[in-house]
């Protein structure tokens, strides 16, 4: 089972992926974390390369490519295997975000996106996807508390706001595979929500 973690900087998605991987450990369920742009040595290479402050004219298609790169690496090298070990797989970022951020974000063509993703992971996509929804003012406040600064840094308050209506509208075309959480309410609070439903998908 494969399992995604979305949202806005700052919406809490590694806080509760880390939950949610030491419950099911817990429960003695095998599971394996990542997270995007990278979980690989060639896939935080090219992390690297994205996040750097200094690449400011980095063209979009080029951003969408490396994007899609780390991720083919990042399904074939670590998601694919681990999955066909029987692993709970717990992914930070996934395609979505690429739809999310250069799509609605930075008004790349989406069917673009789609189809080099598509592409790179030979159609793998997430069985459940747990989207925590925040304004992003608010998760601006709470990532760059604790973070250097990276590319993104002088991003618009407007660009993160197309970004989180974007994956809203992800999540509305096809609501069976997702979860949508807002993610203000208590680290505690939404741990519970998420646990509910992921024990009800692999039945612990
Ligand atoms: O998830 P994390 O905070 O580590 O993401 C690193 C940076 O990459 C963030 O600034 C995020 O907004 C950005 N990002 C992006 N497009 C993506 C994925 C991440 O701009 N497709
Ligand atoms: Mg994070």
């Amino acid at each position: 089972i494969f399992i995604v973690f979305e949202g806005v900087d700052g919406s809490g998605k590694t806080t509760q992926l880390n939950l949610l991987n030491k419950y099911l450990i817990q429960k003695q369920i095998p599971t394996y974390t990542t997270r995007e742009p990278g979980g690989t040595p060639v896939g935080e290479k090219i992390r690297e390369l994205l996040l750097d402050p200094n690449f400011s004219e980095m063209q979009g298609r080029t951003e969408a490519l490396l994007y899609a790169a780390a991720r083919a690496q990042l399904v074939a090298q670590v998601i694919r295997p681990r999955l066909e070990q029987g692993r709970v797989v717990l992914c930070d970022r996934y395609i979505d975000s690429s739809l999310a951020y250069q799509g609605y974000g930075r008004g790349m063509d989406t069917g673009f996106l789609a189809s080099i993703n598509e592409l790179a992971t030979g159609g793998l996509w997430p069985n459940l996807t747990i989207l925590l929804d925040i304004p992003p003012r608010e998760g601006l406040v709470r990532s760059r508390k604790d973070r250097p600064a990276d590319r993104l840094e002088n991003e618009s308050l407007e660009f993160y706001q197309r970004v989180r209506n974007g994956y809203l509208a992800l999540a509305r075309r096809n609501p069976e595979a997702y979860l949508v959480l807002d993610a203000r309410r208590s680290i505690e609070e939404l741990h519970t929500v998420i646990c509910g439903v992921v024990g009800g998908l692999i039945c612990v």
